[in-house]
């Protein structure tokens, strides 16, 4: 019985496996169309000073209104744009509009872009950043591009190189999910950033978890140190973001603060 059981479950677990990789390569092949149909769309998420309340500025995060799926998360959709390259078209034109947008604002705050691994690896992203910047008119000092450990542990000294050559145009560099890699300390032993984003897992456990608030004060005495601000992603609560300002870190974001939303043409001050 148990073997029957066990037999059947292989043969479902197949077929849903199999139902799986169908699902991507559809979405993969409607990711290249994406863009052309204006399905893509920026939202964007408030980043404030911990201490005094005032914005820093705002992370870019992309949303896909598929035609017949609806809303897709980019948690599930960014992978397979990796996967078949559709992150190279659809990463520059998230920079593109991101930058766009922000130098109409009428107040200098930041904007953060999301930067993935294949675009640091496969891409002149340097070369985009540049000319996206001369061709908006964007400060180069008002975009910060957030990258995740993960996008170092491929080809480092390809990485670094680049990662030097976007700082060079005053570009910032914001290492993002932070505490969730496998080489965090290499990270920061080798890479030039300027802003520590610590994963929002740390917030959904420091106020049960003693061991989440003791990693929570040594990244923020590590940052002070090595002079980097820290930004704690994911604070929901009133409550966490007190223990932040406790703690002494900088910078805060997260659904408490402000959802990520639509900037429809409001003046970022107006946002939520
Ligand atoms: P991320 O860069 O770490 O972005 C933060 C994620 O946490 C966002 O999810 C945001 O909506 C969510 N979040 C913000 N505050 C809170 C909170 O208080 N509680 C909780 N539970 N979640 C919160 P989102 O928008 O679904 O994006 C997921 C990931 O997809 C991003 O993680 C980023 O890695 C990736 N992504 C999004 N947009 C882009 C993009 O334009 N390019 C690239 N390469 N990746 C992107
Ligand atoms: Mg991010
Ligand atoms: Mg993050
Ligand atoms: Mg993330």
């Amino acid at each position: 019985r148990a073997k029957e059981a066990l037999t059947h479950n292989v043969c479902f677990y197949e077929v849903s496996m199999d139902e799986a990789a169908r699902d991507r390569r559809l979405i993969a092949t409607d990711l290249w169309y994406a863009i052309e149909r204006k399905e893509l769309q920026l939202y964007y998420q408030v980043q404030k000073a911990v201490q005094s309340g005032s914005v820093i500025g705002y992370e870019v995060l992309l949303r896909w209104n598929h035609s017949e799926r609806g809303m897709i998360s980019p948690a599930q959709f960014i992978p397979i744009a990796e996967e078949c390259g559709a992150i190279l078209p659809i990463g520059e034109w998230v920079l593109r509009e991101a930058c766009k947008e922000a130098a109409n604002w009428d107040q200098p705050h930041k904007i953060a872009v999301n930067l993935s691994p294949v675009q640091l690896g496969n891409a002149d992203v340097a070369g985009l950043v540049h000319r996206v910047l001369r061709e908006t008119g964007l400060a180069p000092e008002r975009l910060e591009l957030e990258i995740t450990e993960s996008t170092i542990i491929g080809d480092k000294e390809r990485a670094l190189r680049t990662l030097r050559q976007i700082k060079a145009l005053g570009v910032t560099i914001a290492i993002d999910d932070f505490g969730t890699g496998y080489s965090s300390l290499e990270t920061l032993r080798s890479f030039p950033f300027d802003k520590i984003k610590l994963d929002r897992s740390f917030m959904s456990e420091v106020e049960e978890s003693p061991q989440a608030k003791a990693i929570l004060r040594a990244i923020v005495a590590l940052g002070q140190t090595l002079e980097v601000p820290v930004l704690a992603e994911g604070v929901e609560t009133r409550n966490q973001l007190d223990i932040l300002l406790s703690e002494g870190c900088a910078e805060a974001q997260g659904y408490f603060l402000g959802r990520p939303g639509p900037m429809e043409g409001k003046s970022p001050s107006q946002a939520a």
